[in-house]
């Protein structure tokens, strides 16, 4: 069996061979998305629960069009129009929600290990949408799955991460996804921004991305969290953006074929230009189109799996 797990907590967890796996299945996928009617039965009956306790544009909607797509039923529950701010513990929102009996929770929250906690109470599958500054293994799967359609292979490919490494879960996700897919990883970014020892995960670090930017195949820019950075890193934003910032002069040296990546939501003009996000080398909204197909390849594997589980009895 490729893909035989419960649940889908990050990538560090994974083998290759099962990241493999899920881009295959994402990519046969691909093809409902261009039909004029974009639904199949497979996940008919099932049960699909989005709680998302942080802000989210497009992972809950990628999620959601997933789900439907497959014909799941799906309920979105959000931090602020739910008991969560009336009080009631996590826990408690996780038992009241399991006995309505979804076959599939999402969720999204500020406090890393938060579903790997949910996991362990609940029989439905979680997938995490994102957890703190930890993991966000969907992104680093439809990220994969972008450079992969684009380059042929992931295998001998160098990815060059700009930006703040230290509070991003996409950067975690994809340095143990990429690693293992046989790539080179660069980060780059201020030093107060490079988690201490990242060596050690298997990643080069450089001062200025003028140092990596003509070996890249990929250059992927990260948004700067001001939301997780609890003092000020950064002198200014201007500043950063004279250093860090991804622009067209910045590219001169860059590589005829190299492509541009960002999990978005984009700070224009603080982390990448316009020209650069909206420019011929961008992959910015196939990213975005390529997570609808590797949900569908997610919720397909871990729904059926709850079946398989006896979750549901006929
Ligand atoms: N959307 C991604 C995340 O949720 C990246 C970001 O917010 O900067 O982690």
């Amino acid at each position: 069996m490729p893909f035989n797990r419960k649940d889908l907590l990050g990538i560090r967890d994974l083998e290759a061979h099962e990241i493999e796996h899920i881009l295959d299945l994402a990519k046969s996928f691909k093809e409902i998305n261009t039909r004029s009617i974009k639904k199949v039965p497979t996940l008919r009956g099932k049960t699909v629960v989005h709680l998302f306790y942080e802000p989210s544009t497009r992972t809950r909607t990628s999620f959601d069009i997933a789900a439907k797509r497959l014909s799941a039923d799906t309920y979105s529950i959000t931090a602020s129009a739910s008991s969560l701010v009336k009080g009631e513990t996590f826990l408690d929102t996780l038992k009241n929600l399991e006995a309505m009996k979804p076959d599939v929770f999402i969720i999204r929250h500020s406090a890393s290990g938060a579903p790997a906690r949910m996991a362990q109470r609940t029989s439905a599958a979680v997938i995490n949408a994102g957890d703190g500054m930890h993991e966000h293994p969907s992104q680093a799967l439809l990220d994969m799955l972008t450079m992969r359609e684009h380059k042929g292979r992931l295998e001998g490919l160098t990815v060059l991460i700009v930006g703040d490494i230290a509070h991003s879960r996409v950067a975690r996700s994809n340095l143990w996804g990429l690693k293992k897919m046989g790539a080179s990883v660069v980060l780059c970014g201020p030093t107060t921004l490079i988690p201490p020892q990242i060596e050690r995960m298997g990643a080069r670090v450089c001062r200025r991305p003028e140092e990596a930017i003509p070996d890249a195949d990929v250059i992927m820019v990260l948004r700067l969290q001001k939301e997780r950075q609890q003092q000020m890193l950064l002198p200014s934003l201007r500043e950063y953006s004279m250093v860090f910032g991804i622009n067209a002069r910045r590219l001169e040296k860059a590589r005829e074929d190299v492509v541009i990546m960002h999990p978005g939501p984009i700070n224009r003009g603080v982390e990448i230009s316009p020209e650069v996000a909206d420019g011929p080398h961008s992959l910015i909204l196939d990213q975005v189109t390529n997570g609808v197909a590797v949900r569908m390849a997610l919720l397909y594997l871990l729904a059926q799996r709850a079946e398989d589980r006896g979750q549901r009895p006929e």
